[in-house]
């Protein structure tokens, strides 16, 4: 039998706290499992940061895969025998939907922000590159590879396809929505995904919910916003994720001044210098990384101990509400007495702001790339759902940025009580 469609024996099942039950027949879909470049997702935490926010939040981007997976193949049995939809095309989407984040490293947000690098530029590098991956794709047709990479990529020419996996309402976001939920152990973030199922259909070139599903759909919608305010905004995980990136950076700055380490960070390498192979950037897991902050929390360098030693006892960094564009003498005033103070200003006083953080919440027409949630209304007229829907119109297009100020008030603390510039820099941040 033709390797497309070979079945297993037996089906195999993953019991999974989200969806009960991962499904898997295909041979292909358990062998893609089975790939080791598939198997280091196990190694990749969801949610990066968070952890040191909600202690359960430890699930990996290996869950997440096999989830998003799962909702896809639910979505295409009951599309089964509808119009607009090629039963052909089953492989294609589910190995997209299983891959779609494959390229993803260590605490992917600042690891990209800091070494100049897009985790979806090494998933095509994945599929397509020298891989146990891009072996088994190949051997179901030799431009089925390139066919997952652009269904990935949103450049593949069936856009229904495409949107199953990246639209306002894709697989992607509605296993990770509620696989947040579950692991953070917060209340929102639950929506009725069975119904939103059932009321989904396949058009020419998008997905589209009927009518009648519209408040599950806003269900849906105040869940994202609700978890993203909650749990992926969350301050004290940013808190964490700017320490992160400091140690990132830091040990790059040391790298290129010559800094001897006491132990070589040969994993690092190329990454400092901003080019990591694929074999390079793949060895890097974040059991690696963690093995480093360990070592390097006894390195001589006094700032980059002491950030290493903050991230993995968890020794955060505390914050205040501050908008360095309104506030502009203060913030050059307090980089002053960070100076004055013998902490390194670069380091100890950084401004976040949640704008360049890779969630969002329902923004119709701004997002080029994502199609906005379109209904079926019953003379089959489509609508765009904030058209429609009171609750997703006032709660879509407004753009609140939260731009906080983060510092270790420890160490101001330790500053004698004589001292001016500490009286002076906590009169500021607590005025
Ligand atoms: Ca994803």
């Amino acid at each position: 039998m033709a390797y497309r469609n070979e079945q297993l024996n037996e089906e195999k099942v993953f019991k999974d706290p989200v969806h009960r039950y991962v499904h898997i027949r295909d041979r292909v879909i358990w062998d893609l499992v089975g790939a080791p470049e598939f198997q280091r997702l196990r190694r990749i935490k969801q949610l990066g940061t968070s952890y040191l926010t909600f202690h359960g939040a430890e699930h990996s981007r290996f869950n997440h895969s096999l989830g998003v997976y799962e909702i896809v193949r639910r979505i295409i049995y009951n599309f089964e025998d509808r119009p607009n939809w090629n039963p052909e095309d089953r492989l294609l989407i589910l190995c997209a939907a299983l891959l779609h984040d494959l390229g993803h490293g260590p605490f992917s947000h600042s690891f990209e922000k800091v070494f100049k690098l897009d985790h979806e530029d090494f998933t095509q590098q994945i599929l397509l590159g020298d891989t146990t991956i891009n072996a088994i794709l190949k051997k179901v047709e030799n431009g089925f590879p390139q066919k997952v990479a652009d269904v990935i990529n949103k450049t593949y020419e069936n856009k229904l396809i495409v949107s199953l996996i990246s639209s306002q309402i894709d697989a992607d976001r509605m296993d990770y929505l509620q696989r947040d939920a579950y692991f953070t152990g917060v209340s929102y973030g639950h929506f009725d995904m069975e119904r939103i199922l059932r009321v989904m259909r396949p058009m020419e070139d998008q997905v589209v919910v009927k009518e009648s599903g519209m408040h599950a759909v806003e269900d849906y919608i105040m869940s994202r916003y609700q978890m993203y305010w909650q749990v992926y905004f969350h301050p004290v995980t940013r808190s964490a994720e700017v320490i992160l990136s400091k140690i990132l950076h830091r040990a790059k700055e040391l790298h290129e001044n010559d800094y001897a380490f006491k132990l070589k960070p040969t994993h690092f390498l190329s990454f400092f210098a901003e080019k990591p192979t694929l074999k390079e950037y793949l060895e890097l897991d974040e059991a690696v990384t963690m093995y480093y902050f360990q070592i390097w929390m006894n390195e001589d360098d006094p700032i980059l101990s002491d950030l290493c030693e903050r991230f993995v006892n968890r020794r955060l960094f505390k914050y205040i509400e501050f908008n360095p564009n309104h506030q502009m003498n203060e913030w050059m005033e307090l980089f002053r007495l960070f100076q004055k103070a013998g902490l390194n200003p670069d380091y100890y006083l950084v401004v976040d702001s949640s704008s360049d953080l890779p969630y969002d919440f329902y923004r119709p027409g701004e997002e080029e790339e994502r199609l906005p949630i379109h209904l079926l209304m019953p003379n089959q007229e489509l609508k765009e759902l904030s058209r429609q829907s009171e609750i997703v119109e006032s709660i879509s297009g407004k753009k609140r940025t939260d731009h906080k100020l983060y510092f270790p008030l420890d160490r101001l603390e330790e500053l004698s009580s004589r001292s001016k510039t500490k009286k002076r820099i906590l009169e500021i941040l607590y005025r």
